[in-house]
């Protein structure tokens, strides 16, 4: 595929959601680890629910049934419908206990709530920037609020994280750029608990190391399938390396290895990250969740 090709159609998948349907539209760290514990259940995809510190919060919400979607066209294995797999629950159960919903971009495969009437319109979501939340809110979303560097939700802190989605080959092209757009990761933190950082659709940056350094966290959330488009070098999102990366960046912390195995053009699937983590003897500290399973930490 030629790359305005391949743009025009990462245009139309990525930004405006799938064609056929309608358009989608700190304080310094308090906490003292390991007193309290935090538990995440891996849904599908990045989709992640959190009980953290008294709140359960579900960051980046994708609850199409399998297949409701066609692939990403310009990515890898656009032929492929999305998601790839069924979510391990019923929606309705997903949602059961959520206090807020957090959105780290727009893209279809972080959050179709525009698509489906699974998310309550009155629940608090936290969005990443003005631009995201005017097209949450045109969703019909009714208390959509923009995460900064000092937000608090019922005494949760929660920190927005940068990154870069894709490679400086790919932002150099302006389209290009726009269409993949800025993504957030999040920090979590309250007195007691251990540090989570999600880090979100990013590939390795200056700011990922930034954010290593600066929260010290416990536990380190990867999108780790090495989305790929058709036409350009490198992955959109993390790849096995970068999970060897985190091991050895964040000496104490477990990594967490997601967005895997559910959406069209991922090329990393959990069971090669699996023979890598092996290979490399990092198993102690990687944990690479399946469908619906819960971690404790
Ligand atoms: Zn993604």
């Amino acid at each position: 595929m030629q790359p305005m090709t391949a743009i025009r159609a990462i245009a139309i998948s990525l930004a405006l959601g799938a064609a056929g349907l309608p358009a989608l539209a700190s304080p310094q760290a308090t906490a003292t680890p390991g007193t309290a514990s935090v538990q995440m259940q891996h849904i599908r995809n990045a989709t992640t629910k959190i009980d953290y510190a008294g709140k359960t919060f579900l960051v980046d919400p994708l609850l199409a049934k399998k297949g409701a979607y066609p692939g990403f066209e310009g990515t890898f294995r656009s032929d492929r419908r999305n998601p790839l797999v069924e979510l391990p629950m019923p929606a309705e159960d997903v949602m059961k206990g959520v206090d807020a919903v957090i959105v780290t971009h727009t893209h279809l495969d972080h959050w179709d709530g525009g698509e489906h009437q699974f998310v309550p319109k009155a629940i608090t979501l936290f969005a990443q920037n003005e631009a995201d939340a005017k097209i949450i809110r045109g969703q019909g979303f009714t208390d959509v609020r923009v995460m900064g560097e000092n937000t608090v939700f019922e005494g949760v802190r929660l920190t927005r994280t940068g990154g870069q989605h894709g490679t400086d080959e790919m932002y150099a092209n302006g389209p290009l750029a726009g269409f993949l757009g800025t993504a957030m990761g999040i920090v979590f933190q309250a007195s007691g608990s251990p540090t989570v950082y999600l880090v979100g659709d990013t590939v390795w940056r200056s700011e990922v190391d930034q954010s290593l350094a600066k929260f010290k966290p416990d536990v380190v959330i990867l999108n780790a399938g090495e989305a790929r488009l058709v036409g350009y070098a490198g992955s959109i999102i993390m790849s096995k390396d970068d999970v060897l990366r985190a091991y050895k960046a964040a000496p104490n912390a477990t990594i967490v290895a997601v967005h895997m195995d559910a959406i069209n053009h991922m090329t990393l699937s959990r069971e090669q990250l699996r023979d890598y983590v092996h290979q490399n003897g990092i198993q102690d500290r990687v944990r690479i969740p399946a469908d619906g399973e819960t971690l404790k930490f």
